[in-house]
């Protein structure tokens, strides 16, 4: 039983408890002929028929969801609930009493948006269905299967709707969707000055942060990115008292919980008269476990100041 959080709950009983489970594969959508909102919808099921669908949207965009989309509704015939325990998930638009009036844009808005969810949720395949019992988007009339004597619903103007509008902008949102989840995560983190002494590689210790969305750095840590991720960005130092053309070498170093299992690549900062700085490109793949730090060591002589270290990376987690 699943409720799509974008609707109005006002479920119906005893039929969202009493019908079988269907493994939902398509969405009908349907015209109600009558100029009814989403609540109108819910008491005519609740109190003249035990007829349903599973959703109803009114005229001005209001959306109810009446029965879980995995429980069978009735609203189209053969396509309800078939042998395989496959079904349709159905919506019922308000419209005039003759069924031949268009969509409003609320109501596209509405069916786009579920349209979306149904396809991220439950997995229905973007495409129009092929035939009565092909997993996708479909309109009552489509296919006799759908209904008990034949119908002309959703109405040619909605027919036309769907086809050219509605369905391209349920694929487009559902696509847009996916690019959304890619979206990385910004860390921004910096250490407050301290002392570097030679010859030993020693960890940067982040105790500012700015940001942190994945919730990859804990208070206080080294380790600033979680695997399985990927990740680009930068790290910036600013050091004071390292000699005119001593070396500073950095790298990331790769852990596994806590222990070290992998230095990469060592880049190095030449020491130049007064504070020395540099910008050193941090760009990566870490699998699973696997955590990232960045380490310096130092080949002067003395002890240096890292009087700011400060990291900016963009990450991507995998799953
Ligand atoms: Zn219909």
């Amino acid at each position: 039983m699943a409720w799509y959080p974008g609707a109005v709950k006002m479920e119906l009983q005893p039929e969202s408890d009493a019908q079988a489970a269907i493994r939902p594969t398509q969405f009908i959508v349907h015209s109600i002929v009558a100029p009814w909102t989403a609540r109108r919808t819910y008491e005519y099921w609740r109190d003249s028929t035990n007829l349903e669908s599973h959703f109803g949207i009114g005229y001005a965009g209001d959306i109810a969801q009446y029965i879980g989309t995995e429980t069978r509704a009735d609203a189209n015939a053969g396509a309800n609930r078939r042998g395989d325990g496959t079904g349709a998930v159905s919506i019922e638009t308000a419209s005039n009493t003759k069924a031949s009036d268009a969509w409003t844009p609320e109501q596209i808005e509405q069916l786009v948006l579920l349209g979306a969810w149904l396809h991220r949720h439950h997995g229905i395949p973007l495409r129009i269905c092929r035939s009565h019992d092909d997993p996708g988007f479909g309109y009552h009339s489509m296919f006799r299967q759908w209904s008990t004597s034949g119908t002309a619903c959703p109405g040619n103007a909605r027919i036309r709707q769907f086809r050219e509008v509605v369905f391209p902008a349920i694929v487009a949102r559902a696509t847009d969707t996916v690019q959304g989840d890619d979206m990385p995560d910004y860390i921004n983190l910096g250490a407050q000055p301290y002392e570097l002494r030679p010859g030993m590689w020693d960890s940067i210790e982040f105790t500012s942060e700015w940001a942190d969305e994945p919730g990859q750095h804990a208070d206080d840590g080294a380790v600033w990115a979680r695997g399985p991720a990927r990740f680009t960005g930068t790290i910036s130092l600013a050091i004071e008292d390292l000699p005119t053309g001593a070396v500073l070498q950095v790298r990331m170093a790769e852990f596994d919980g806590n222990t070290y299992v992998h230095g990469h690549p060592i880049h190095e900062v030449i020491g130049t008269s007064g504070r020395t700085y540099a910008v050193i490109p941090l760009t990566k793949r870490i699998g699973a476990g696997r955590r990232m730090r960045v380490r310096l060591c130092s080949q002067a002589a003395d002890p240096i100041t890292i009087t700011s270290a400060v990291l900016t990376a963009l990450i991507w987690k995998e799953s």
